[in-house]
């Protein structure tokens, strides 16, 4: 039998306290869906730690779901980590997105400082010093990781996070389906049985969707950025057509064997929320 979905919304420590305002409403209408949790972002190199820590309060308080933090160890001593990690256990935290993370490109060579180089150490690490204590997950790449040579050398990094104990993983955002489903045939035939669950990036703009694709390098398919170009100044109509997009790609990830999807909200509830209708995911009466 097939194990239940996951579903879940991601959201970044707001940097205004215009955003920090707009928080509470925005979590209570996602919250709302039921969804299996809320992850909490984290900036590199110990930056936007305390964001985090009270970005999770903040959405405790205001909707009682689970709510995971991102940790990133790019930069960072294990002193600081295990001060993280302890803060978590003790706010009763029982899953942690692990990250490498990335610092800014000046720092971000052989030279970087920090104890930590890979998540997979930070994987090492957690389970060393917490056991099961946390459920792990971590980063995947259907794409490749943009600082990878190959993608057989980033399939074998993914391959050491799961070895070194992560339990499951989201992806990184895509626009192919069939970039999942090649990395899941791949993880098949490795042996590799962990709910890798697709990050969905919903579609609200022709910019930011071109910046964060080249930000991360997902690939976007001509055809969609023809579209948005042409349509960059009728913002009704780019969201049909961008969220059209992107339901249909939902939809395609779940009939074939997706173990649920996680939400790259941007802090914004209305795209998650119109998708959600969109793909008759249920809303509790
Ligand atoms: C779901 C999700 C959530 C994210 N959340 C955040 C966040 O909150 N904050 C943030 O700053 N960033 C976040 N990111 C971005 C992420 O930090 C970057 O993509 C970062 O560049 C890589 O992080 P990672 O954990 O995948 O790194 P890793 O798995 O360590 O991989 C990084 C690179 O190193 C290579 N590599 C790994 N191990 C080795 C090795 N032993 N030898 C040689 N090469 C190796 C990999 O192939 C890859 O190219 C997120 C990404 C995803 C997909």
């Amino acid at each position: 039998m097939r194990s239940p979905l996951t579903f879940s919304f991601e959201l970044f420590p707001p940097r205004t306290p215009e955003a920090q305002a707009k928080l509470p409403a925005t979590v209570a209408q996602l919250a709302a869906l039921r969804p299996d949790y809320f992850s909490v972002t984290h900036g590199a190199g110990g930056s936007g730690q305390d964001g985090t820590y009270e970005t999770l309060l903040t959405v405790v308080e205001h909707t009682g779901v689970e709510v995971v933090p991102h940790l990133t160890c790019v930069g960072s001593t294990r002193a600081n980590i295990a001060a993280q990690l302890q803060r978590y256990r003790e706010a009763g935290v029982k899953r942690i997105v692990a990250l490498r993370g990335d610092l800014p490109a000046t720092a971000m060579s052989a030279a970087a400082p920090g104890e930590f180089h890979y998540a997979s150490e930070l994987v090492t690490f957690i389970r060393d010093k917490h056991r099961d204590a946390f459920q792990i997950e971590v980063a995947a790449y259907p794409e490749m990781h943009p600082q990878a040579n190959r993608p057989g050398d980033d399939f074998e990094n993914f391959r050491r996070k799961v070895e070194a104990g992560a339990d499951s993983a989201l992806t990184q955002l895509f626009y192919n389906a069939d970039a999942y489903f090649d990395f899941m045939e791949r993880c098949a035939t490795a042996g590799i049985t962990i709910p890798i669950v697709p990050g969905i990036m919903p579609i609200t703009g022709y910019a930011n969707t071109i910046r964060f694709c080249s930000g991360c390098g997902a690939d976007l398919p001509r055809w969609v950025r023809l579209r948005l170009e042409e349509l960059e100044h009728d913002k009704p109509a780019l969201l049909d057509f961008g969220l059209g997009v992107v339901a249909r790609l939902c939809e395609t990830l779940l009939k074939n064997g997706a173990p649920g999807l996680h939400f790259y909200t941007i802090n914004q509830a209305a795209p998650s929320l119109r998708l959600w209708k969109s793909l008759g995911l249920s809303v509790p009466a």
